[in-house]
């Protein structure tokens, strides 16, 4: 009996390899907006976000890991608007 078990279990083992491989296939590539200027420290998810239009330098599309290990955080007025503002 404990034959099968192992048998099933070596089956088993391909398959999650294969699922693993395939979520990983995908690149999380998201695109974020960054201001360039010296004191900035967020990204945006939007190119029209008020915060944005307040830069002093230059607005460049970056990845998120990009902006990520430019040490940037998300941007509090473009990334709260989800479904929670309902007034
Ligand atoms: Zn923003």
């Amino acid at each position: 009996m404990k034959h099968l078990v192992l048998t099933l279990a070596i089956m088993m083992l391909p398959m999650s390899m294969m699922a693993q491989q395939r979520t990983k296939a995908k690149p999380a590539a998201k695109k974020v907006y960054v201001c360039t200027s010296g004191n900035s420290t967020k990204y945006h998810k939007t190119k029209d976000c008020r915060m944005l239009k307040t830069c002093n330098g230059e607005v460049k599309l970056v990845t998120q890991g990009q902006a990520h290990k430019m040490k940037r955080t998300q941007c509090g007025v473009c990334y709260k608007r989800t479904k929670r503002t309902k007034k």
